[in-house]
């Protein structure tokens, strides 16, 4: 995976077209958390003082795809640019056209212009020829930012950069964080390489899962997705949560996993309760099996000792995905212990990357996010590099 960087194009006099992701959320035209734009704010700024003028643009949302729509404008983002970043910055009248590339055309160094939501066009998510040539002639140079966008075959992303001389596309400081990070884990990472995986369902880890039998020295299962490899095995479950129609695939990934010299651990006990409730009452069974009447919710205090040993001993780990119910207090107990333990193993020099919503989520609630060596901020992106699939908004970048 070799992409050019910004820091080696000559930018001054030159108009960039960055994508980025903007996509924050708004209500009542007001921005309810700005870290999106924050967070690409080092690329921007970066090329405008470089001497070079910037048609920016991005999605917000999800609108229709069938022109303006005022609740999904970037008029707030363009705003937010020019009183608290300071920028010379004016919202385009549409997101292409022939009056956007007069105003495009006009821009002088130094200042920027802000496309209207991309997904006003449906040529954006459809990736249509049309749509990316008009895209195209806003600029002469090619810069993404979007790491959260570029498992999308859409126009910004992945159809437009071929329009640009191959010289003139580079990858935004983002996104070249986004994929060093990601190549340290998928790409010799130093050993042990420990992944801890759950969430809800097997069917959304199998991929991901795959891709690191042989290569992870041991892989941590936790989760409901737990049940279905254990029910696989003939253990008991109980009425928990279970996707009846993997057990033949889950049987198969066991199998694959001692076959390609790979530990893969499931819990041997679980916190339990009646109920899907955050007051149904909760215990912890004895043993492996969960008795009729109960369904597993975290895991239990055996297995949290066993997880916590494997992410000490290792030097590289990954993490997508709850160990439980971590947004009911009473099942979050491993969730936690394991974010804790995380970034202790970040604090002692383990690369850690943790990938994925509800992950992030948990560091974030166990208040260790900043100890992480790297939070991936591409939820779906991530899990698909993650699970080995070629990300067509990186693989548009490859030199
Ligand atoms: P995912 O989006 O696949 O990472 O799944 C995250 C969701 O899985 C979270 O909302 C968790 O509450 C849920 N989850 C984790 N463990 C369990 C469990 N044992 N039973 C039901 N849901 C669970």
């Amino acid at each position: 995976m070799t992409f050019r960087n910004l820091n080696e194009l000559e930018l001054k006099g030159h108009r960039v077209f960055l994508r980025a992701d903007l996509n924050v959320p708004i209500s009542d035209g007001e921005i309810k958390d700005a870290t999106r734009i924050t967070e690409t704010m080092a690329t921007l700024k970066f090329i405008l003082e470089q001497g070079a003028s910037v048609v920016l643009c991005s999605h917000l949302g999800r609108p229709e795809g069938v022109g303006f729509e005022a609740p999904y404008s970037m008029a707030p983002v363009a705003a937010w640019l020019e009183d608290k970043e300071g920028l010379d910055c004016r919202l385009a009248s549409a997101v292409t056209g022939e009056e956007v590339e007069r105003e495009a055309t006009a821009l002088k160094s130094g200042q920027v212009l802000l496309l209207e939501n991309l997904r006003f066009d449906k040529g954006e998510t459809k990736n249509k020829p049309e749509f990316c040539s008009a895209l195209a002639r806003l600029a002469d140079t090619y810069v993404n930012d979007a790491f959260g966008s570029a498992h999308r075959e859409h126009a910004s992303v992945a159809g437009v950069v071929p329009l640009f001389p191959k010289d003139r596309v580079a990858a935004g400081f983002l996104m070249e964080k986004e994929l060093k990070a990601l190549g340290t884990v998928t790409h010799n990472p130093k050993k042990p390489l420990v992944a801890v995986m759950g969430g809800a369902k097997v069917s959304d880890k199998i991929d991901l899962i795959r891709n690191f039998l042989g290569k992870a020295d041991a892989i941590l299962i936790g989760g409901a997705m737990s049940y279905t490899l254990l029910k696989a095995q003939g253990i008991s479950i109980g009425k928990s949560r279970c996707e009846e129609d993997k057990l033949e695939l889950a049987s198969e990934i066991l199998a694959e996993a001692k076959e390609k010299g790979t530990r893969l651990l499931l819990p041997l006990d679980h916190v339990v309760a009646p109920e899907f409730k955050a007051d149904s009452p909760a215990t912890v069974t004895d043993g492996i099996a969960i008795p009729d009447g109960q369904m597993g919710l975290d895991i239990g205090p055996e297995t949290i000792a066993g997880y916590m040993e494997e992410i000490k001993n290792a030097k590289t780990l990954i993490w997508n995905g709850p160990m439980g119910v971590f947004e009911m207090d009473a099942f979050a107990t491993g969730t936690l212990t394991i974010a804790e333990e995380m970034a202790k193993a970040s604090d002692q020099q383990a690369f850690v990357l943790v990938g994925g919503g509800d992950s992030v989520a948990a560091v974030n609630k166990a208040k260790v996010a900043h100890r992480i060596s790297h939070i991936s901020t591409g939820g779906g992106a991530s899990l698909e590099f993650l699970s080995g699939i070629q990300l067509p908004g990186v693989k548009a970048l490859e030199v």
